[in-house]
């Protein structure tokens, strides 16, 4: 058996591989310099932890070890990335390029921007969530600095065509940055390939700790330049001061080592349990609709509006796994997602929707016991609902005449 609830949401963070905790582990007591210290033998062999794993991160997206700063996470090398640029070239234009279902580490940096004096586009997305190359080639202006685009979405699962969008930029001499947390070690990432100027990611999205992460900034054609967001002791070639994370850094390196070996039967694996946990949802009910692209999306995503059923009976109805939802019952808001509204979803569907986040540690077993208990729950749910009830009648819902309350 397996432990419940069955662990299947990683989109928000994936568990530390015990192969990267035991790389990670001497760093905490035997090999515990400071990195920076250059004076004696404890701070050199941190040093050359660092230097591997910057090595190993560095070679997931066939980038070189000088086009990495570590940071704490995906949020702050997108602060860095999208702000460090306006900041450095704020002589060139103030004009920034984005898309509306973006993480929210990209979409409030460029709303604080905005309130700053810059100019922000949020390029809509087709019904599948994609922004297409031609959107951002009409959006770039001679003011334009930057563009900034998610290599997969977090939601739901939707990648994007990097090597097109990041053509277009060169072409126009714009600065080309990804959000790449959710691809990074899930699906091939290249730099080179893909004219990606600035790339973010975190480690705990790869099975690696949480609270480290990394910036990629090209460091020719073209060199890009940043304005630091904090003053001191000017490490990592002055782009992010403060003393480096050593153990989380390993461990970055060693989950990025894994991912790149294991890429290919990993992702193979993932896509076939999806298939699984689909096809085992589209054979036992009705009205289950996919959110996000067919083909173009994460092997491990799949995400799901099940009409007829409200999202919080739902995530109470399955209490035995634990995935996310589009309505946000948890925040102070009761707003759906705003990455399905985007997509032309109605309030009703996005809230049902539920996404599911298959990762290396999810089982065959623990797909079957999913589509049973979410194949339960939403049965449960129709069955005492009335719209359901008229639905299964032939009753056309839009055309109802509903009474005053
Ligand atoms: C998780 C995530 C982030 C935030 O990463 P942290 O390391 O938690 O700051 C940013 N962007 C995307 C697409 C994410 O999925």
């Amino acid at each position: 058996m397996f432990k419940l609830p069955v662990y299947m949401d990683n989109n928000s963070t994936t568990r530390t591989d015990p192969r990267v905790l035991e790389a990670m582990m001497p760093y905490f007591t035997e090999k515990f310099g400071n990195s920076a210290s250059r004076n004696h033998a404890y701070g050199w062999e941190t040093e050359e932890g660092v230097d591997l794993a910057r090595e190993q991160v560095a070679s997931i997206i066939n980038a070189s070890s000088k086009e990495i700063i570590f940071t704490s996470g995906a949020t702050e090398s997108n602060n860095l990335a999208i702000k460090g640029v306006a900041a450095m070239y704020k002589k060139k234009g103030n004009h920034i390029i984005s898309a509306v279902t973006e993480h929210k580490a990209v979409i409030d940096t460029c709303m604080r921007l905005e309130r700053d004096g810059c100019t922000v586009t949020f390029l809509p997305v087709d019904k599948y969530g994609i922004v297409s190359p031609q959107q951002v080639a009409d959006a770039i202006t001679d003011k334009t600095i930057i563009v900034s685009i998610m290599a997969a979405n977090n939601e739901i699962g939707t990648v994007h065509p990097m090597k097109e969008i990041g053509a277009i930029c060169k072409a126009k001499g714009v600065l080309f940055h990804t959000d790449a947390t959710q691809a990074v070690g899930k699906i091939p990432m290249d730099v080179e390939d893909m004219g990606i100027d600035l790339l973010s990611m975190t480690a705990h999205k790869m099975y690696g700790p949480k609270g480290v992460g990394a910036l990629y900034v090209r460091r020719k054609d073209p060199r890009v330049r940043l304005d630091a967001m904090l003053d001191g002791g000017g490490h990592e070639r002055g782009m992010r001061s403060g003393t480096l994370n050593v153990t989380g850094i390993v461990g970055m390196g060693m989950a990025a080592e894994i991912c790149r070996k294991e890429l290919h039967s990993e992702s193979e694996r993932l896509l076939k349990l999806r298939n699984r946990l689909h096809e085992g949802i589209n054979s036992k009910l009705e009205d289950a609709y996919l959110n996000g692209h067919p083909i173009h999306r994460l092997p491990g995503n799949l995400n799901i509006s099940f009409a007829f059923v409200e999202g919080e009976g739902l995530m109470m109805g399955i209490k035995d796994v634990a995935v996310s939802s589009g309505s946000a019952c948890t925040s102070a808001s009761l707003e759906p997602s705003y990455v399905l509204k985007a997509l032309g979803l109605g309030d009703e569907l996005a809230h049902s929707s539920i996404r599911f986040g298959l990762g290396r540690f999810n089982t065959e077993d623990e797909v079957d016991f999913v589509i049973n208990d979410v194949v339960r729950a939403v049965n449960h749910l129709r069955d005492m609902s009335p719209l359901y009830e008229m639905h299964r009648q032939g009753i056309d819902l839009k055309t109802v005449q509903w009474a005053a309350h």
